[in-house]
């Protein structure tokens, strides 16, 4: 806004972004207020195994119902609770939900094998907090055993994990917690040096499976993708990690993903991210 050239000037009088930014201001300084007024909830989307389609686990994913603005997807706020460290409170808040509403599903389908909770985790969570104090305290306090949390970790946030934030994932997965890296594939990319991390699941970037975006056996708008995929995938199977991926929307992509071995498939294909009771129904069933 220093700049007084013409294009600065009409952006700052341009109602729609000045709407926008206003918004994010209003976000941003009544996120620690809506965590104790109870304004987040969170949606569960399952995580199947792709040899029997079977319910394995599910991803925790955070909405905030916002008094003013309706549901809110978490682009509109992560971001910002990343910037001024709500984040960490958000975060221990999330964690313990879904560690609850885990164990919550145990106990009341002991009939069926427990499913697993995966909870993402931002950088700051490991840097600015004690997150292996949080989580063994919530999973003493909420009974869900260990292996039936994972936490999700960006590349960016374990590569280079040097130090402090190496100590904190060798400690979790030490406690039995299974730690996956999200969106593998879009930033270094480092498979040797990952697997020398205590992590046991990649979870392949959704932009892997648009490339076969393409239905019935006819050939691939790129073969690449699928060579790509399946060399990942079986380099990831030799270095002991699992391969979840996302964004599966089509039989004809799951189909795929089984044949070059992909091990969990998450997507609309399967189901949306649902509220907790949704996924009682689907217990037991194939999904
Ligand atoms: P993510 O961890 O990669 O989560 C997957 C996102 O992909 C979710 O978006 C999910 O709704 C969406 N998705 C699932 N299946 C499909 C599909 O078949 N097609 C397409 N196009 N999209 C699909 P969502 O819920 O909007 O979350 C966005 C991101 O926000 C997450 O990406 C994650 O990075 C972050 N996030 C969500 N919850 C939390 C949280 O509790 N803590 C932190 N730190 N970040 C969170
Ligand atoms: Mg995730
Ligand atoms: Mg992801
Ligand atoms: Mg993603």
């Amino acid at each position: 806004w220093a700049k007084a050239d013409g294009k600065a000037r009409w952006t700052l009088f341009d109602p729609e972004r000045n709407a926008h930014r206003m918004t994010r201001q209003a976000l941003a300084s009544t996120l620690r207020p809506a965590i104790d007024r109870g304004e987040f909830t969170l949606e569960y989307q399952p995580l199947v195994r792709m040899e029997d389609s079977r319910l394995r686990g599910v991803e925790a994913l955070v909405r905030w119902n916002h008094p003013q603005f309706g549901m809110l997807t978490p682009n509109r706020f992560i971001g910002l609770a990343e910037e001024d460290g709500s984040i960490v409170p958000l975060g221990r808040w999330v964690l313990a939900t879904a560690c609850r509403q885990a164990r919550r599903w145990q106990v009341d389908h002991p009939g069926e094998p427990p499913i697993f909770v995966s909870v993402n985790v931002a950088v700051r969570q490991v840097w600015d907090s004690d997150l292996v104090a949080d989580v063994a305290a919530i999973l003493a306090e909420t009974g869900l055993a260990p292996h039936l949390l994972q936490l999700e970790l960006t590349e960016s946030a374990v590569m280079g994990s040097a130090g402090r934030p190496l100590q904190a994932l060798q400690a979790l997965s030490d406690m039995g917690v299974h730690i996956a890296i999200d969106d593998f594939g879009t930033g270094y990319s480092n498979l040797a040096y990952l697997s020398r991390l205590p992590v046991s699941v990649l979870k392949l970037d959704g932009s892997f499976v648009r490339g076969f975006q393409y239905e019935g056996e006819g050939a691939p708008p790129n073969p690449a993708d699928e060579v790509v995929v399946e060399a990942m995938i079986q380099l990831a199977h030799r270095l002991g990690l699992t391969v979840t991926a996302e964004c599966v929307e089509t039989s004809a992509q799951a189909a795929r993903l089984r044949r070059i071995g992909c091990d969990t498939g998450q997507g609309w294909l399967y189901s949306r991210p649902v509220p907790p009771d949704r996924i009682s129904g689907l217990l037991g069933v194939r999904v």
